[in-house]
Formats: C-alpha cells, structure tokens, sequence
C-alpha cells in the first residue's frame, strides 16, 4: 500500500536562505508530491536571539519564487512553547532530566582540567556537574530564581529505553547510539526548549512521516530516536540527503559566503533552471511529478 506521505521543511530564520536549504525543501518537496502527500513549512524560531520576522518573509518569498508551495498553515514553533514544556515535564516525571545551572565558563573550565575530556559530534560532552545535584539543592536553587537548562541523563534515557534503530532512505538500517551525544539540552536557558525536544515533538504532533534534511543533523537523529522512545511518539522515515558540494567538492556551507537564493533572483537567476539543477542532484527516488513545481525533468 502506498500511504500518502507528509514531509516538511523547517528552515531557522537566522538568515537568507542558500542553495543548500533550496536542496533540502526541494527533496522534501518532491517526496511529499510524489507520493500524493503534504509539504509543510514550519519555521523553527525558538531562539530569540537568533531569529529575525525579515527573514520568515525571506523564506516564504524564496520558497515562491523557485515554485515549492506547501500545504495548510505555516507553524511557528514559537507559537507551540506549550507543547514542549508538557513533552519536557514528562520527562521530568520520568526522572530522566535534571536542571542544570552551569554557565558555558564553567563547563569549559572543567572540560580544560580534565585529562581525556570524551568528545561527542558537537565537541565535548557535558561533564556530568549538575547530573548528581540532591534534589534538595536543585529546588532551592530553582526557587532562588537561578537559570537554568534542562538536560537529558542519557545513561538513565538509555537504559530505559533500550537498543534502538531507524529507517534512513539514503543511509538504509541505522542502529541508534544517542549516548554519544551525552547529557543533552531539553530547555535552554534562555528558551523554554532546544532544537531537539522541539523538533522531536512536532514532526510527531504534524503526523511527518517523513523527515528529509541534510546529512549534517545525521548525529542529531540519534538523539530524537531516543526521545521517540521516551515520549512514545511515533518513528518517521528518515532521508539525510548529501550536502550540496561546488565544482571543487567543497560543501556549500550558509556560512562559507555561498550566495543566498535572494542575491541569486536578483541577478537574474532563473528559478525553473535553478530546480531542475538541483533535482538532478536529488538521492531520492521522488523527483518532481507535482503541481506548482518550477522546473520539469
Ligand atoms: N531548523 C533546522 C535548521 O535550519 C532544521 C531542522 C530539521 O530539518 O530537522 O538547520
């Protein structure tokens, strides 16, 4: 049977968005139509230092103008805060979180001290300092109005949940190891949540069958595994595509001064030639076959 498929793009509005992003909605993009599925666009703006309203308008105005129509409403990930927080409290009820009241300093300071600081795919784990707080300590600290975040004790997560896998698309049977990630941030402390309990929560509460990003949140997918597990919400597929690399190899990185989709439309780029480009370069099987589809194969 051939279920209709529900994919998304969820770009962070931290800037104009560049070919490599175009890449990933236009997979997303192409899964969804191929399948008789839904689109969705949801922006991830739970930073509220990083994320400027200018650049949500960038990125539907981009979306149009290479033809990639989503379908419903747009989510705001800021506008579903509540949603995190229940998700983030019944891990608290699990006893899986506990708060963390390190500032980067700190934490640097005991990484530099300790002989063989064990590093993760972000760099060094979190060394541990809050994880065996006495509660007694942790609510009077919480009361006396110190920030904090909330981490994830993976060793207990892990535990819990046991040996767990998904279905990646382009990567086949992944066996999930979130453990190398250490004790995650669930909430910030400057926002309500991360990028890991947000996204895990909504690709669920948005019925996304199928994730489709780049295969630089590849390590990140271990973790939302994990949280599946832990939340009993449902797995999607997954499809980390490459990364779109230039003539010379070199990844198109938003940072290495690759030029966003806007300088290119206003130079004159061609958007219909641009997607059909780009599609070529698709490891999917879904190319195209949709309506409101800038460029045919
Ligand atoms: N918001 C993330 C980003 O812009 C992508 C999230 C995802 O696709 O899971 O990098």
């Amino acid at each position: 049977m051939n279920a209709p498929s529900i994919s998304r793009f969820a770009p962070s509005p931290t800037g104009r968005l560049h070919l490599g992003h175009a890449f990933s909605a236009l997979c997303a993009h192409d899964l969804a139509r191929a399948k008789g599925g839904r689109f969705l666009l949801r922006i991830e703006d739970i930073d509220p230092t990083r994320c400027r309203p200018e650049h949500v308008a960038g990125i539907l105005e981009d979306l149009r103008w290479l033809g990639l129509g989503w379908d419903g409403e747009v989510v705001f990930q800021s506008e579903r805060l509540p949603l995190y927080a229940a998700a983030l409290d019944r891990l608290k009820a699990m006893g899986l979180v506990y708060p963390c009241f390190c500032t980067r300093t700190r934490i640097a300071a005991e990484i530099a001290a300790s002989a063989a600081a064990p590093h993760g795919p972000d760099g060094p784990l979190y060394p541990g300092i809050c994880r065996d707080l006495g509660e007694d300590e942790r609510a009077a600290r919480i009361a006396a109005g110190e920030p904090h975040a909330w981490r994830l004790d993976i060793a207990r997560a892990d535990a819990l949940a046991g040996p767990l896998g998904w279905h990646d698309g382009v990567a086949g049977e992944v066996a999930a190891t979130p453990e190398v990630h250490g004790d995650v941030v669930l909430a910030r402390k400057d926002a309500p949540t991360s990028y890991h309990l947000a996204v895990t929560v909504d690709d669920a509460a948005q019925g996304v069958t199928d994730v489709v990003r780049g295969e630089d949140l590849f390590a990140a997918t271990h973790v939302h595994r994990l949280l599946q597990a832990l939340l009993g919400l449902p797995v999607p597929r997954y499809h980390h595509h490459p990364l779109l690399t230039d003539e010379k190899g070199e990844r198109l990185a938003k940072r290495a001064g690759s030029p966003t989709l806007a300088s290119m439309r206003a130079e004159g780029a061609d958007a219909a030639m641009l997607v059909k480009k780009l599609r070529a370069r698709s490891p999917l099987p879904f190319k195209g076959g949709g309506q409101g589809v800038g460029g045919e194969r």
